[in-house]
């Protein structure tokens, strides 16, 4: 294969040390359209060498000095985004406005990056006791370390690497082995910014280059995005590295109907939270849960849009969902929705068997839609990943609730009514990190923090916003005073400000 994804490491492409490779697919063909380098343990070794030595210079740099660079690249990003857009298209296969959307949020991300110097102002209290002062101070960790899902290539590491860089941390980011071209041209574009050689650096690879990152003593912090099995490995071992670490994980969203809320505005928002981007998101909804008597309307008005969902290649502008990432996915997939009819829900709308002319080889399903899930059932506890949303019905408002809080997964939750009471009292009690009322994909923006509760998210801290700012830097406070000629004599108690 010519086309080969190399890591970039110091200002530079390099296929490094790497032996193996990993096939790249286009999964609107099912054609494999590259491959990507493996990086090994001396490749990463190499990366966190050149970004310790980058960080002495660039945490030395005025936040102001920092921030201009960042202004710049998001302009560069704009002038570039068709191309970054199509990459995002040929290689994880989501249609193009919605690869354009998570672009854009990966984006306000860098804006928010733009301001960081407002906010590495520390506290400063003057005469905590007598001519004497004390102030905070937030500083850089050193070389951050990120590892990334296939599902947003563009967005989910530019939830890390804008913020951190911006507080003055190197960066080594280890993007998805299964849609890597996206990290190759933001670090490229990030360097047409101006910025120095090893400060942001992408090495590729799976297991081992991710392993390489958890032992290297020179690795101050990590930030991971994947499934809950990887992201509690990575909180392991990352901590018993002695390294920061949030590591977010896998979601089963649910989405409550009641019975008084506009059900075609619910109708519609769920149609896109669960099959856009073919389900493949954190944040998808797989999970109606119909309230009351709401059931058999709402099942109904699902069906003949599920019917009528247009799948197609993702450069196609008429097509509302795109095909799956891999084969390997697809058949997953399909193996839960054999799972579910095994189970005994039924399958009110099979896409398993969806054939698109011309593109007979790509990795496409159409959507599905099970009515009467039950709470015993695998494909109700388990994460799915793709196209499919489960209905389960349950009596009342208190019932839903206990379903949601009941579940191992607590990234995010939404619930449609028109009543201001049970929205607030929803807000309040449920217990999961992202909530939405009357809004189907509660993904909070820059400026907000993204994190999940339970097996969501392990580690404090949720990612961008002063969240991220916080997990990217320590704090110092200093005490000081200038006595003038006054020596005192030593003193054994514990000081006390007078
Ligand atoms: P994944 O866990 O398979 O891979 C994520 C990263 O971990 C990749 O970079 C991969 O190379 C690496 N990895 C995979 N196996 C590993 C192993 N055994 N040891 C060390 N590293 C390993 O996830 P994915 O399939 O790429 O992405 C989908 C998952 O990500 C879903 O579960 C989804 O819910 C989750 N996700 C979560 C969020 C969130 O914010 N909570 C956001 C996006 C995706």
């Amino acid at each position: 294969m010519n086309n080969t994804i190399q890591h970039f490491i110091d200002g530079k492409f390099t296929s490094g040390n790497s032996t193996r490779a990993g096939k790249i697919y286009n999964p609107a063909t099912g054609e494999q359209s590259s491959q990507v380098s493996l990086g090994t343990k001396k490749d990463v070794d190499n990366a966190i060498a050149v970004a310790k030595k980058s960080f002495l210079s660039w945490s030395e740099k005025p936040p102001l000095q920092r921030a201009r660079i960042l202004f710049k690249y998001k302009e560069i990003i704009e002038k570039n985004s068709d191309q970054i857009i199509k990459l995002i298209v040929s290689e994880h296969g989501k249609v193009y406005d919605d690869a354009k959307g998570s672009l854009i949020r990966g984006l306000e991300v860098v804006e928010f990056a733009c301001g960081i110097p407002h906010l590495l102002k520390g506290d400063f209290t003057e005469n905590v006791g007598t001519d004497v002062d004390s102030w905070s101070m937030r500083q850089p960790l050193g070389v951050c370390a990120g590892i990334t899902p296939f599902n947003f290539p563009a967005m989910v590491p530019m939830w890390m690497f804008p913020i951190a860089i911006a507080c003055g941390n190197t960066f080594v980011l280890k993007p998805s082995e299964k849609d890597p071209s996206c990290s190759a041209k933001l670090a490229e574009l990030f360097m047409e910014a101006g910025l120095p050689n090893g400060v942001f650096n992408v090495v590729n690879g799976d297991k081992e280059a991710v392993d390489a990152l958890l032992v290297n003593k020179d690795v101050k912090a990590i930030s991971f995005v994947g499934s809950t099995p990887i992201a509690k490995y990575i909180y392991e071992n990352a901590a018993k590295n002695e390294k920061r670490v949030q590591a977010l994980g896998g979601a089963k969203n649910h989405c409550v109907i009641m019975p008084d809320c506009d059900l075609d505005q619910a109708v519609n928002g769920l149609m896109g939270a669960a099959y856009g981007s073919a389900g493949e998101r954190c944040m998808a909804q797989s999970v109606a849960v119909a309230v009351g008597n709401i059931g058999d309307s709402l099942v109904e008005k699902l069906s003949k849009k599920v019917e009528a969902l247009k799948v197609g290649p993702g450069l196609d502008k008429n097509s509302e969902m795109g095909p799956l990432v891999t084969k390997e996915h697809l058949e997953k997939v399909k193996g839960y929705v054999d799972l579910g009819v095994k189970e005994g829900a039924k399958l009110v709308v099979d896409g398993r068997n969806l054939k698109l002319q011309g593109y007979e080889n790509g990795f496409y399903m159409g959507g599905c839609l099970f009515d009467n899930v039950k709470e015993s059932m695998r494909i109700y506890k388990e994460e799915i990943f793709g196209p499919v949303l489960s209905v389960v019905r349950v009596k009342d408002f208190e019932k839903a609730s206990k379903l949601v809080n009941d579940h191992e997964y607590g990234n995010g939750v939404s619930i449609y009514t028109r009543d201001g009471d049970v929205g607030r009292n929803f807000a309040s009690k449920i217990k999961i990190g992202m909530v939405g009322i009357n809004i189907p994909i509660p993904v909070p923006v820059a400026f907000h923090s993204f994190g999940g509760w339970k097996r969501s998210l392990f580690g404090d801290q949720h990612m961008h916003g002063t969240e991220g700012v916080r997990f990217y830097t320590k704090l110092k406070t200093v005490t000081a005073r200038w006595p003038s000629g006054i020596r005192s004599n030593p003193e054994f108690v514990m000081p006390i400000m007078k």
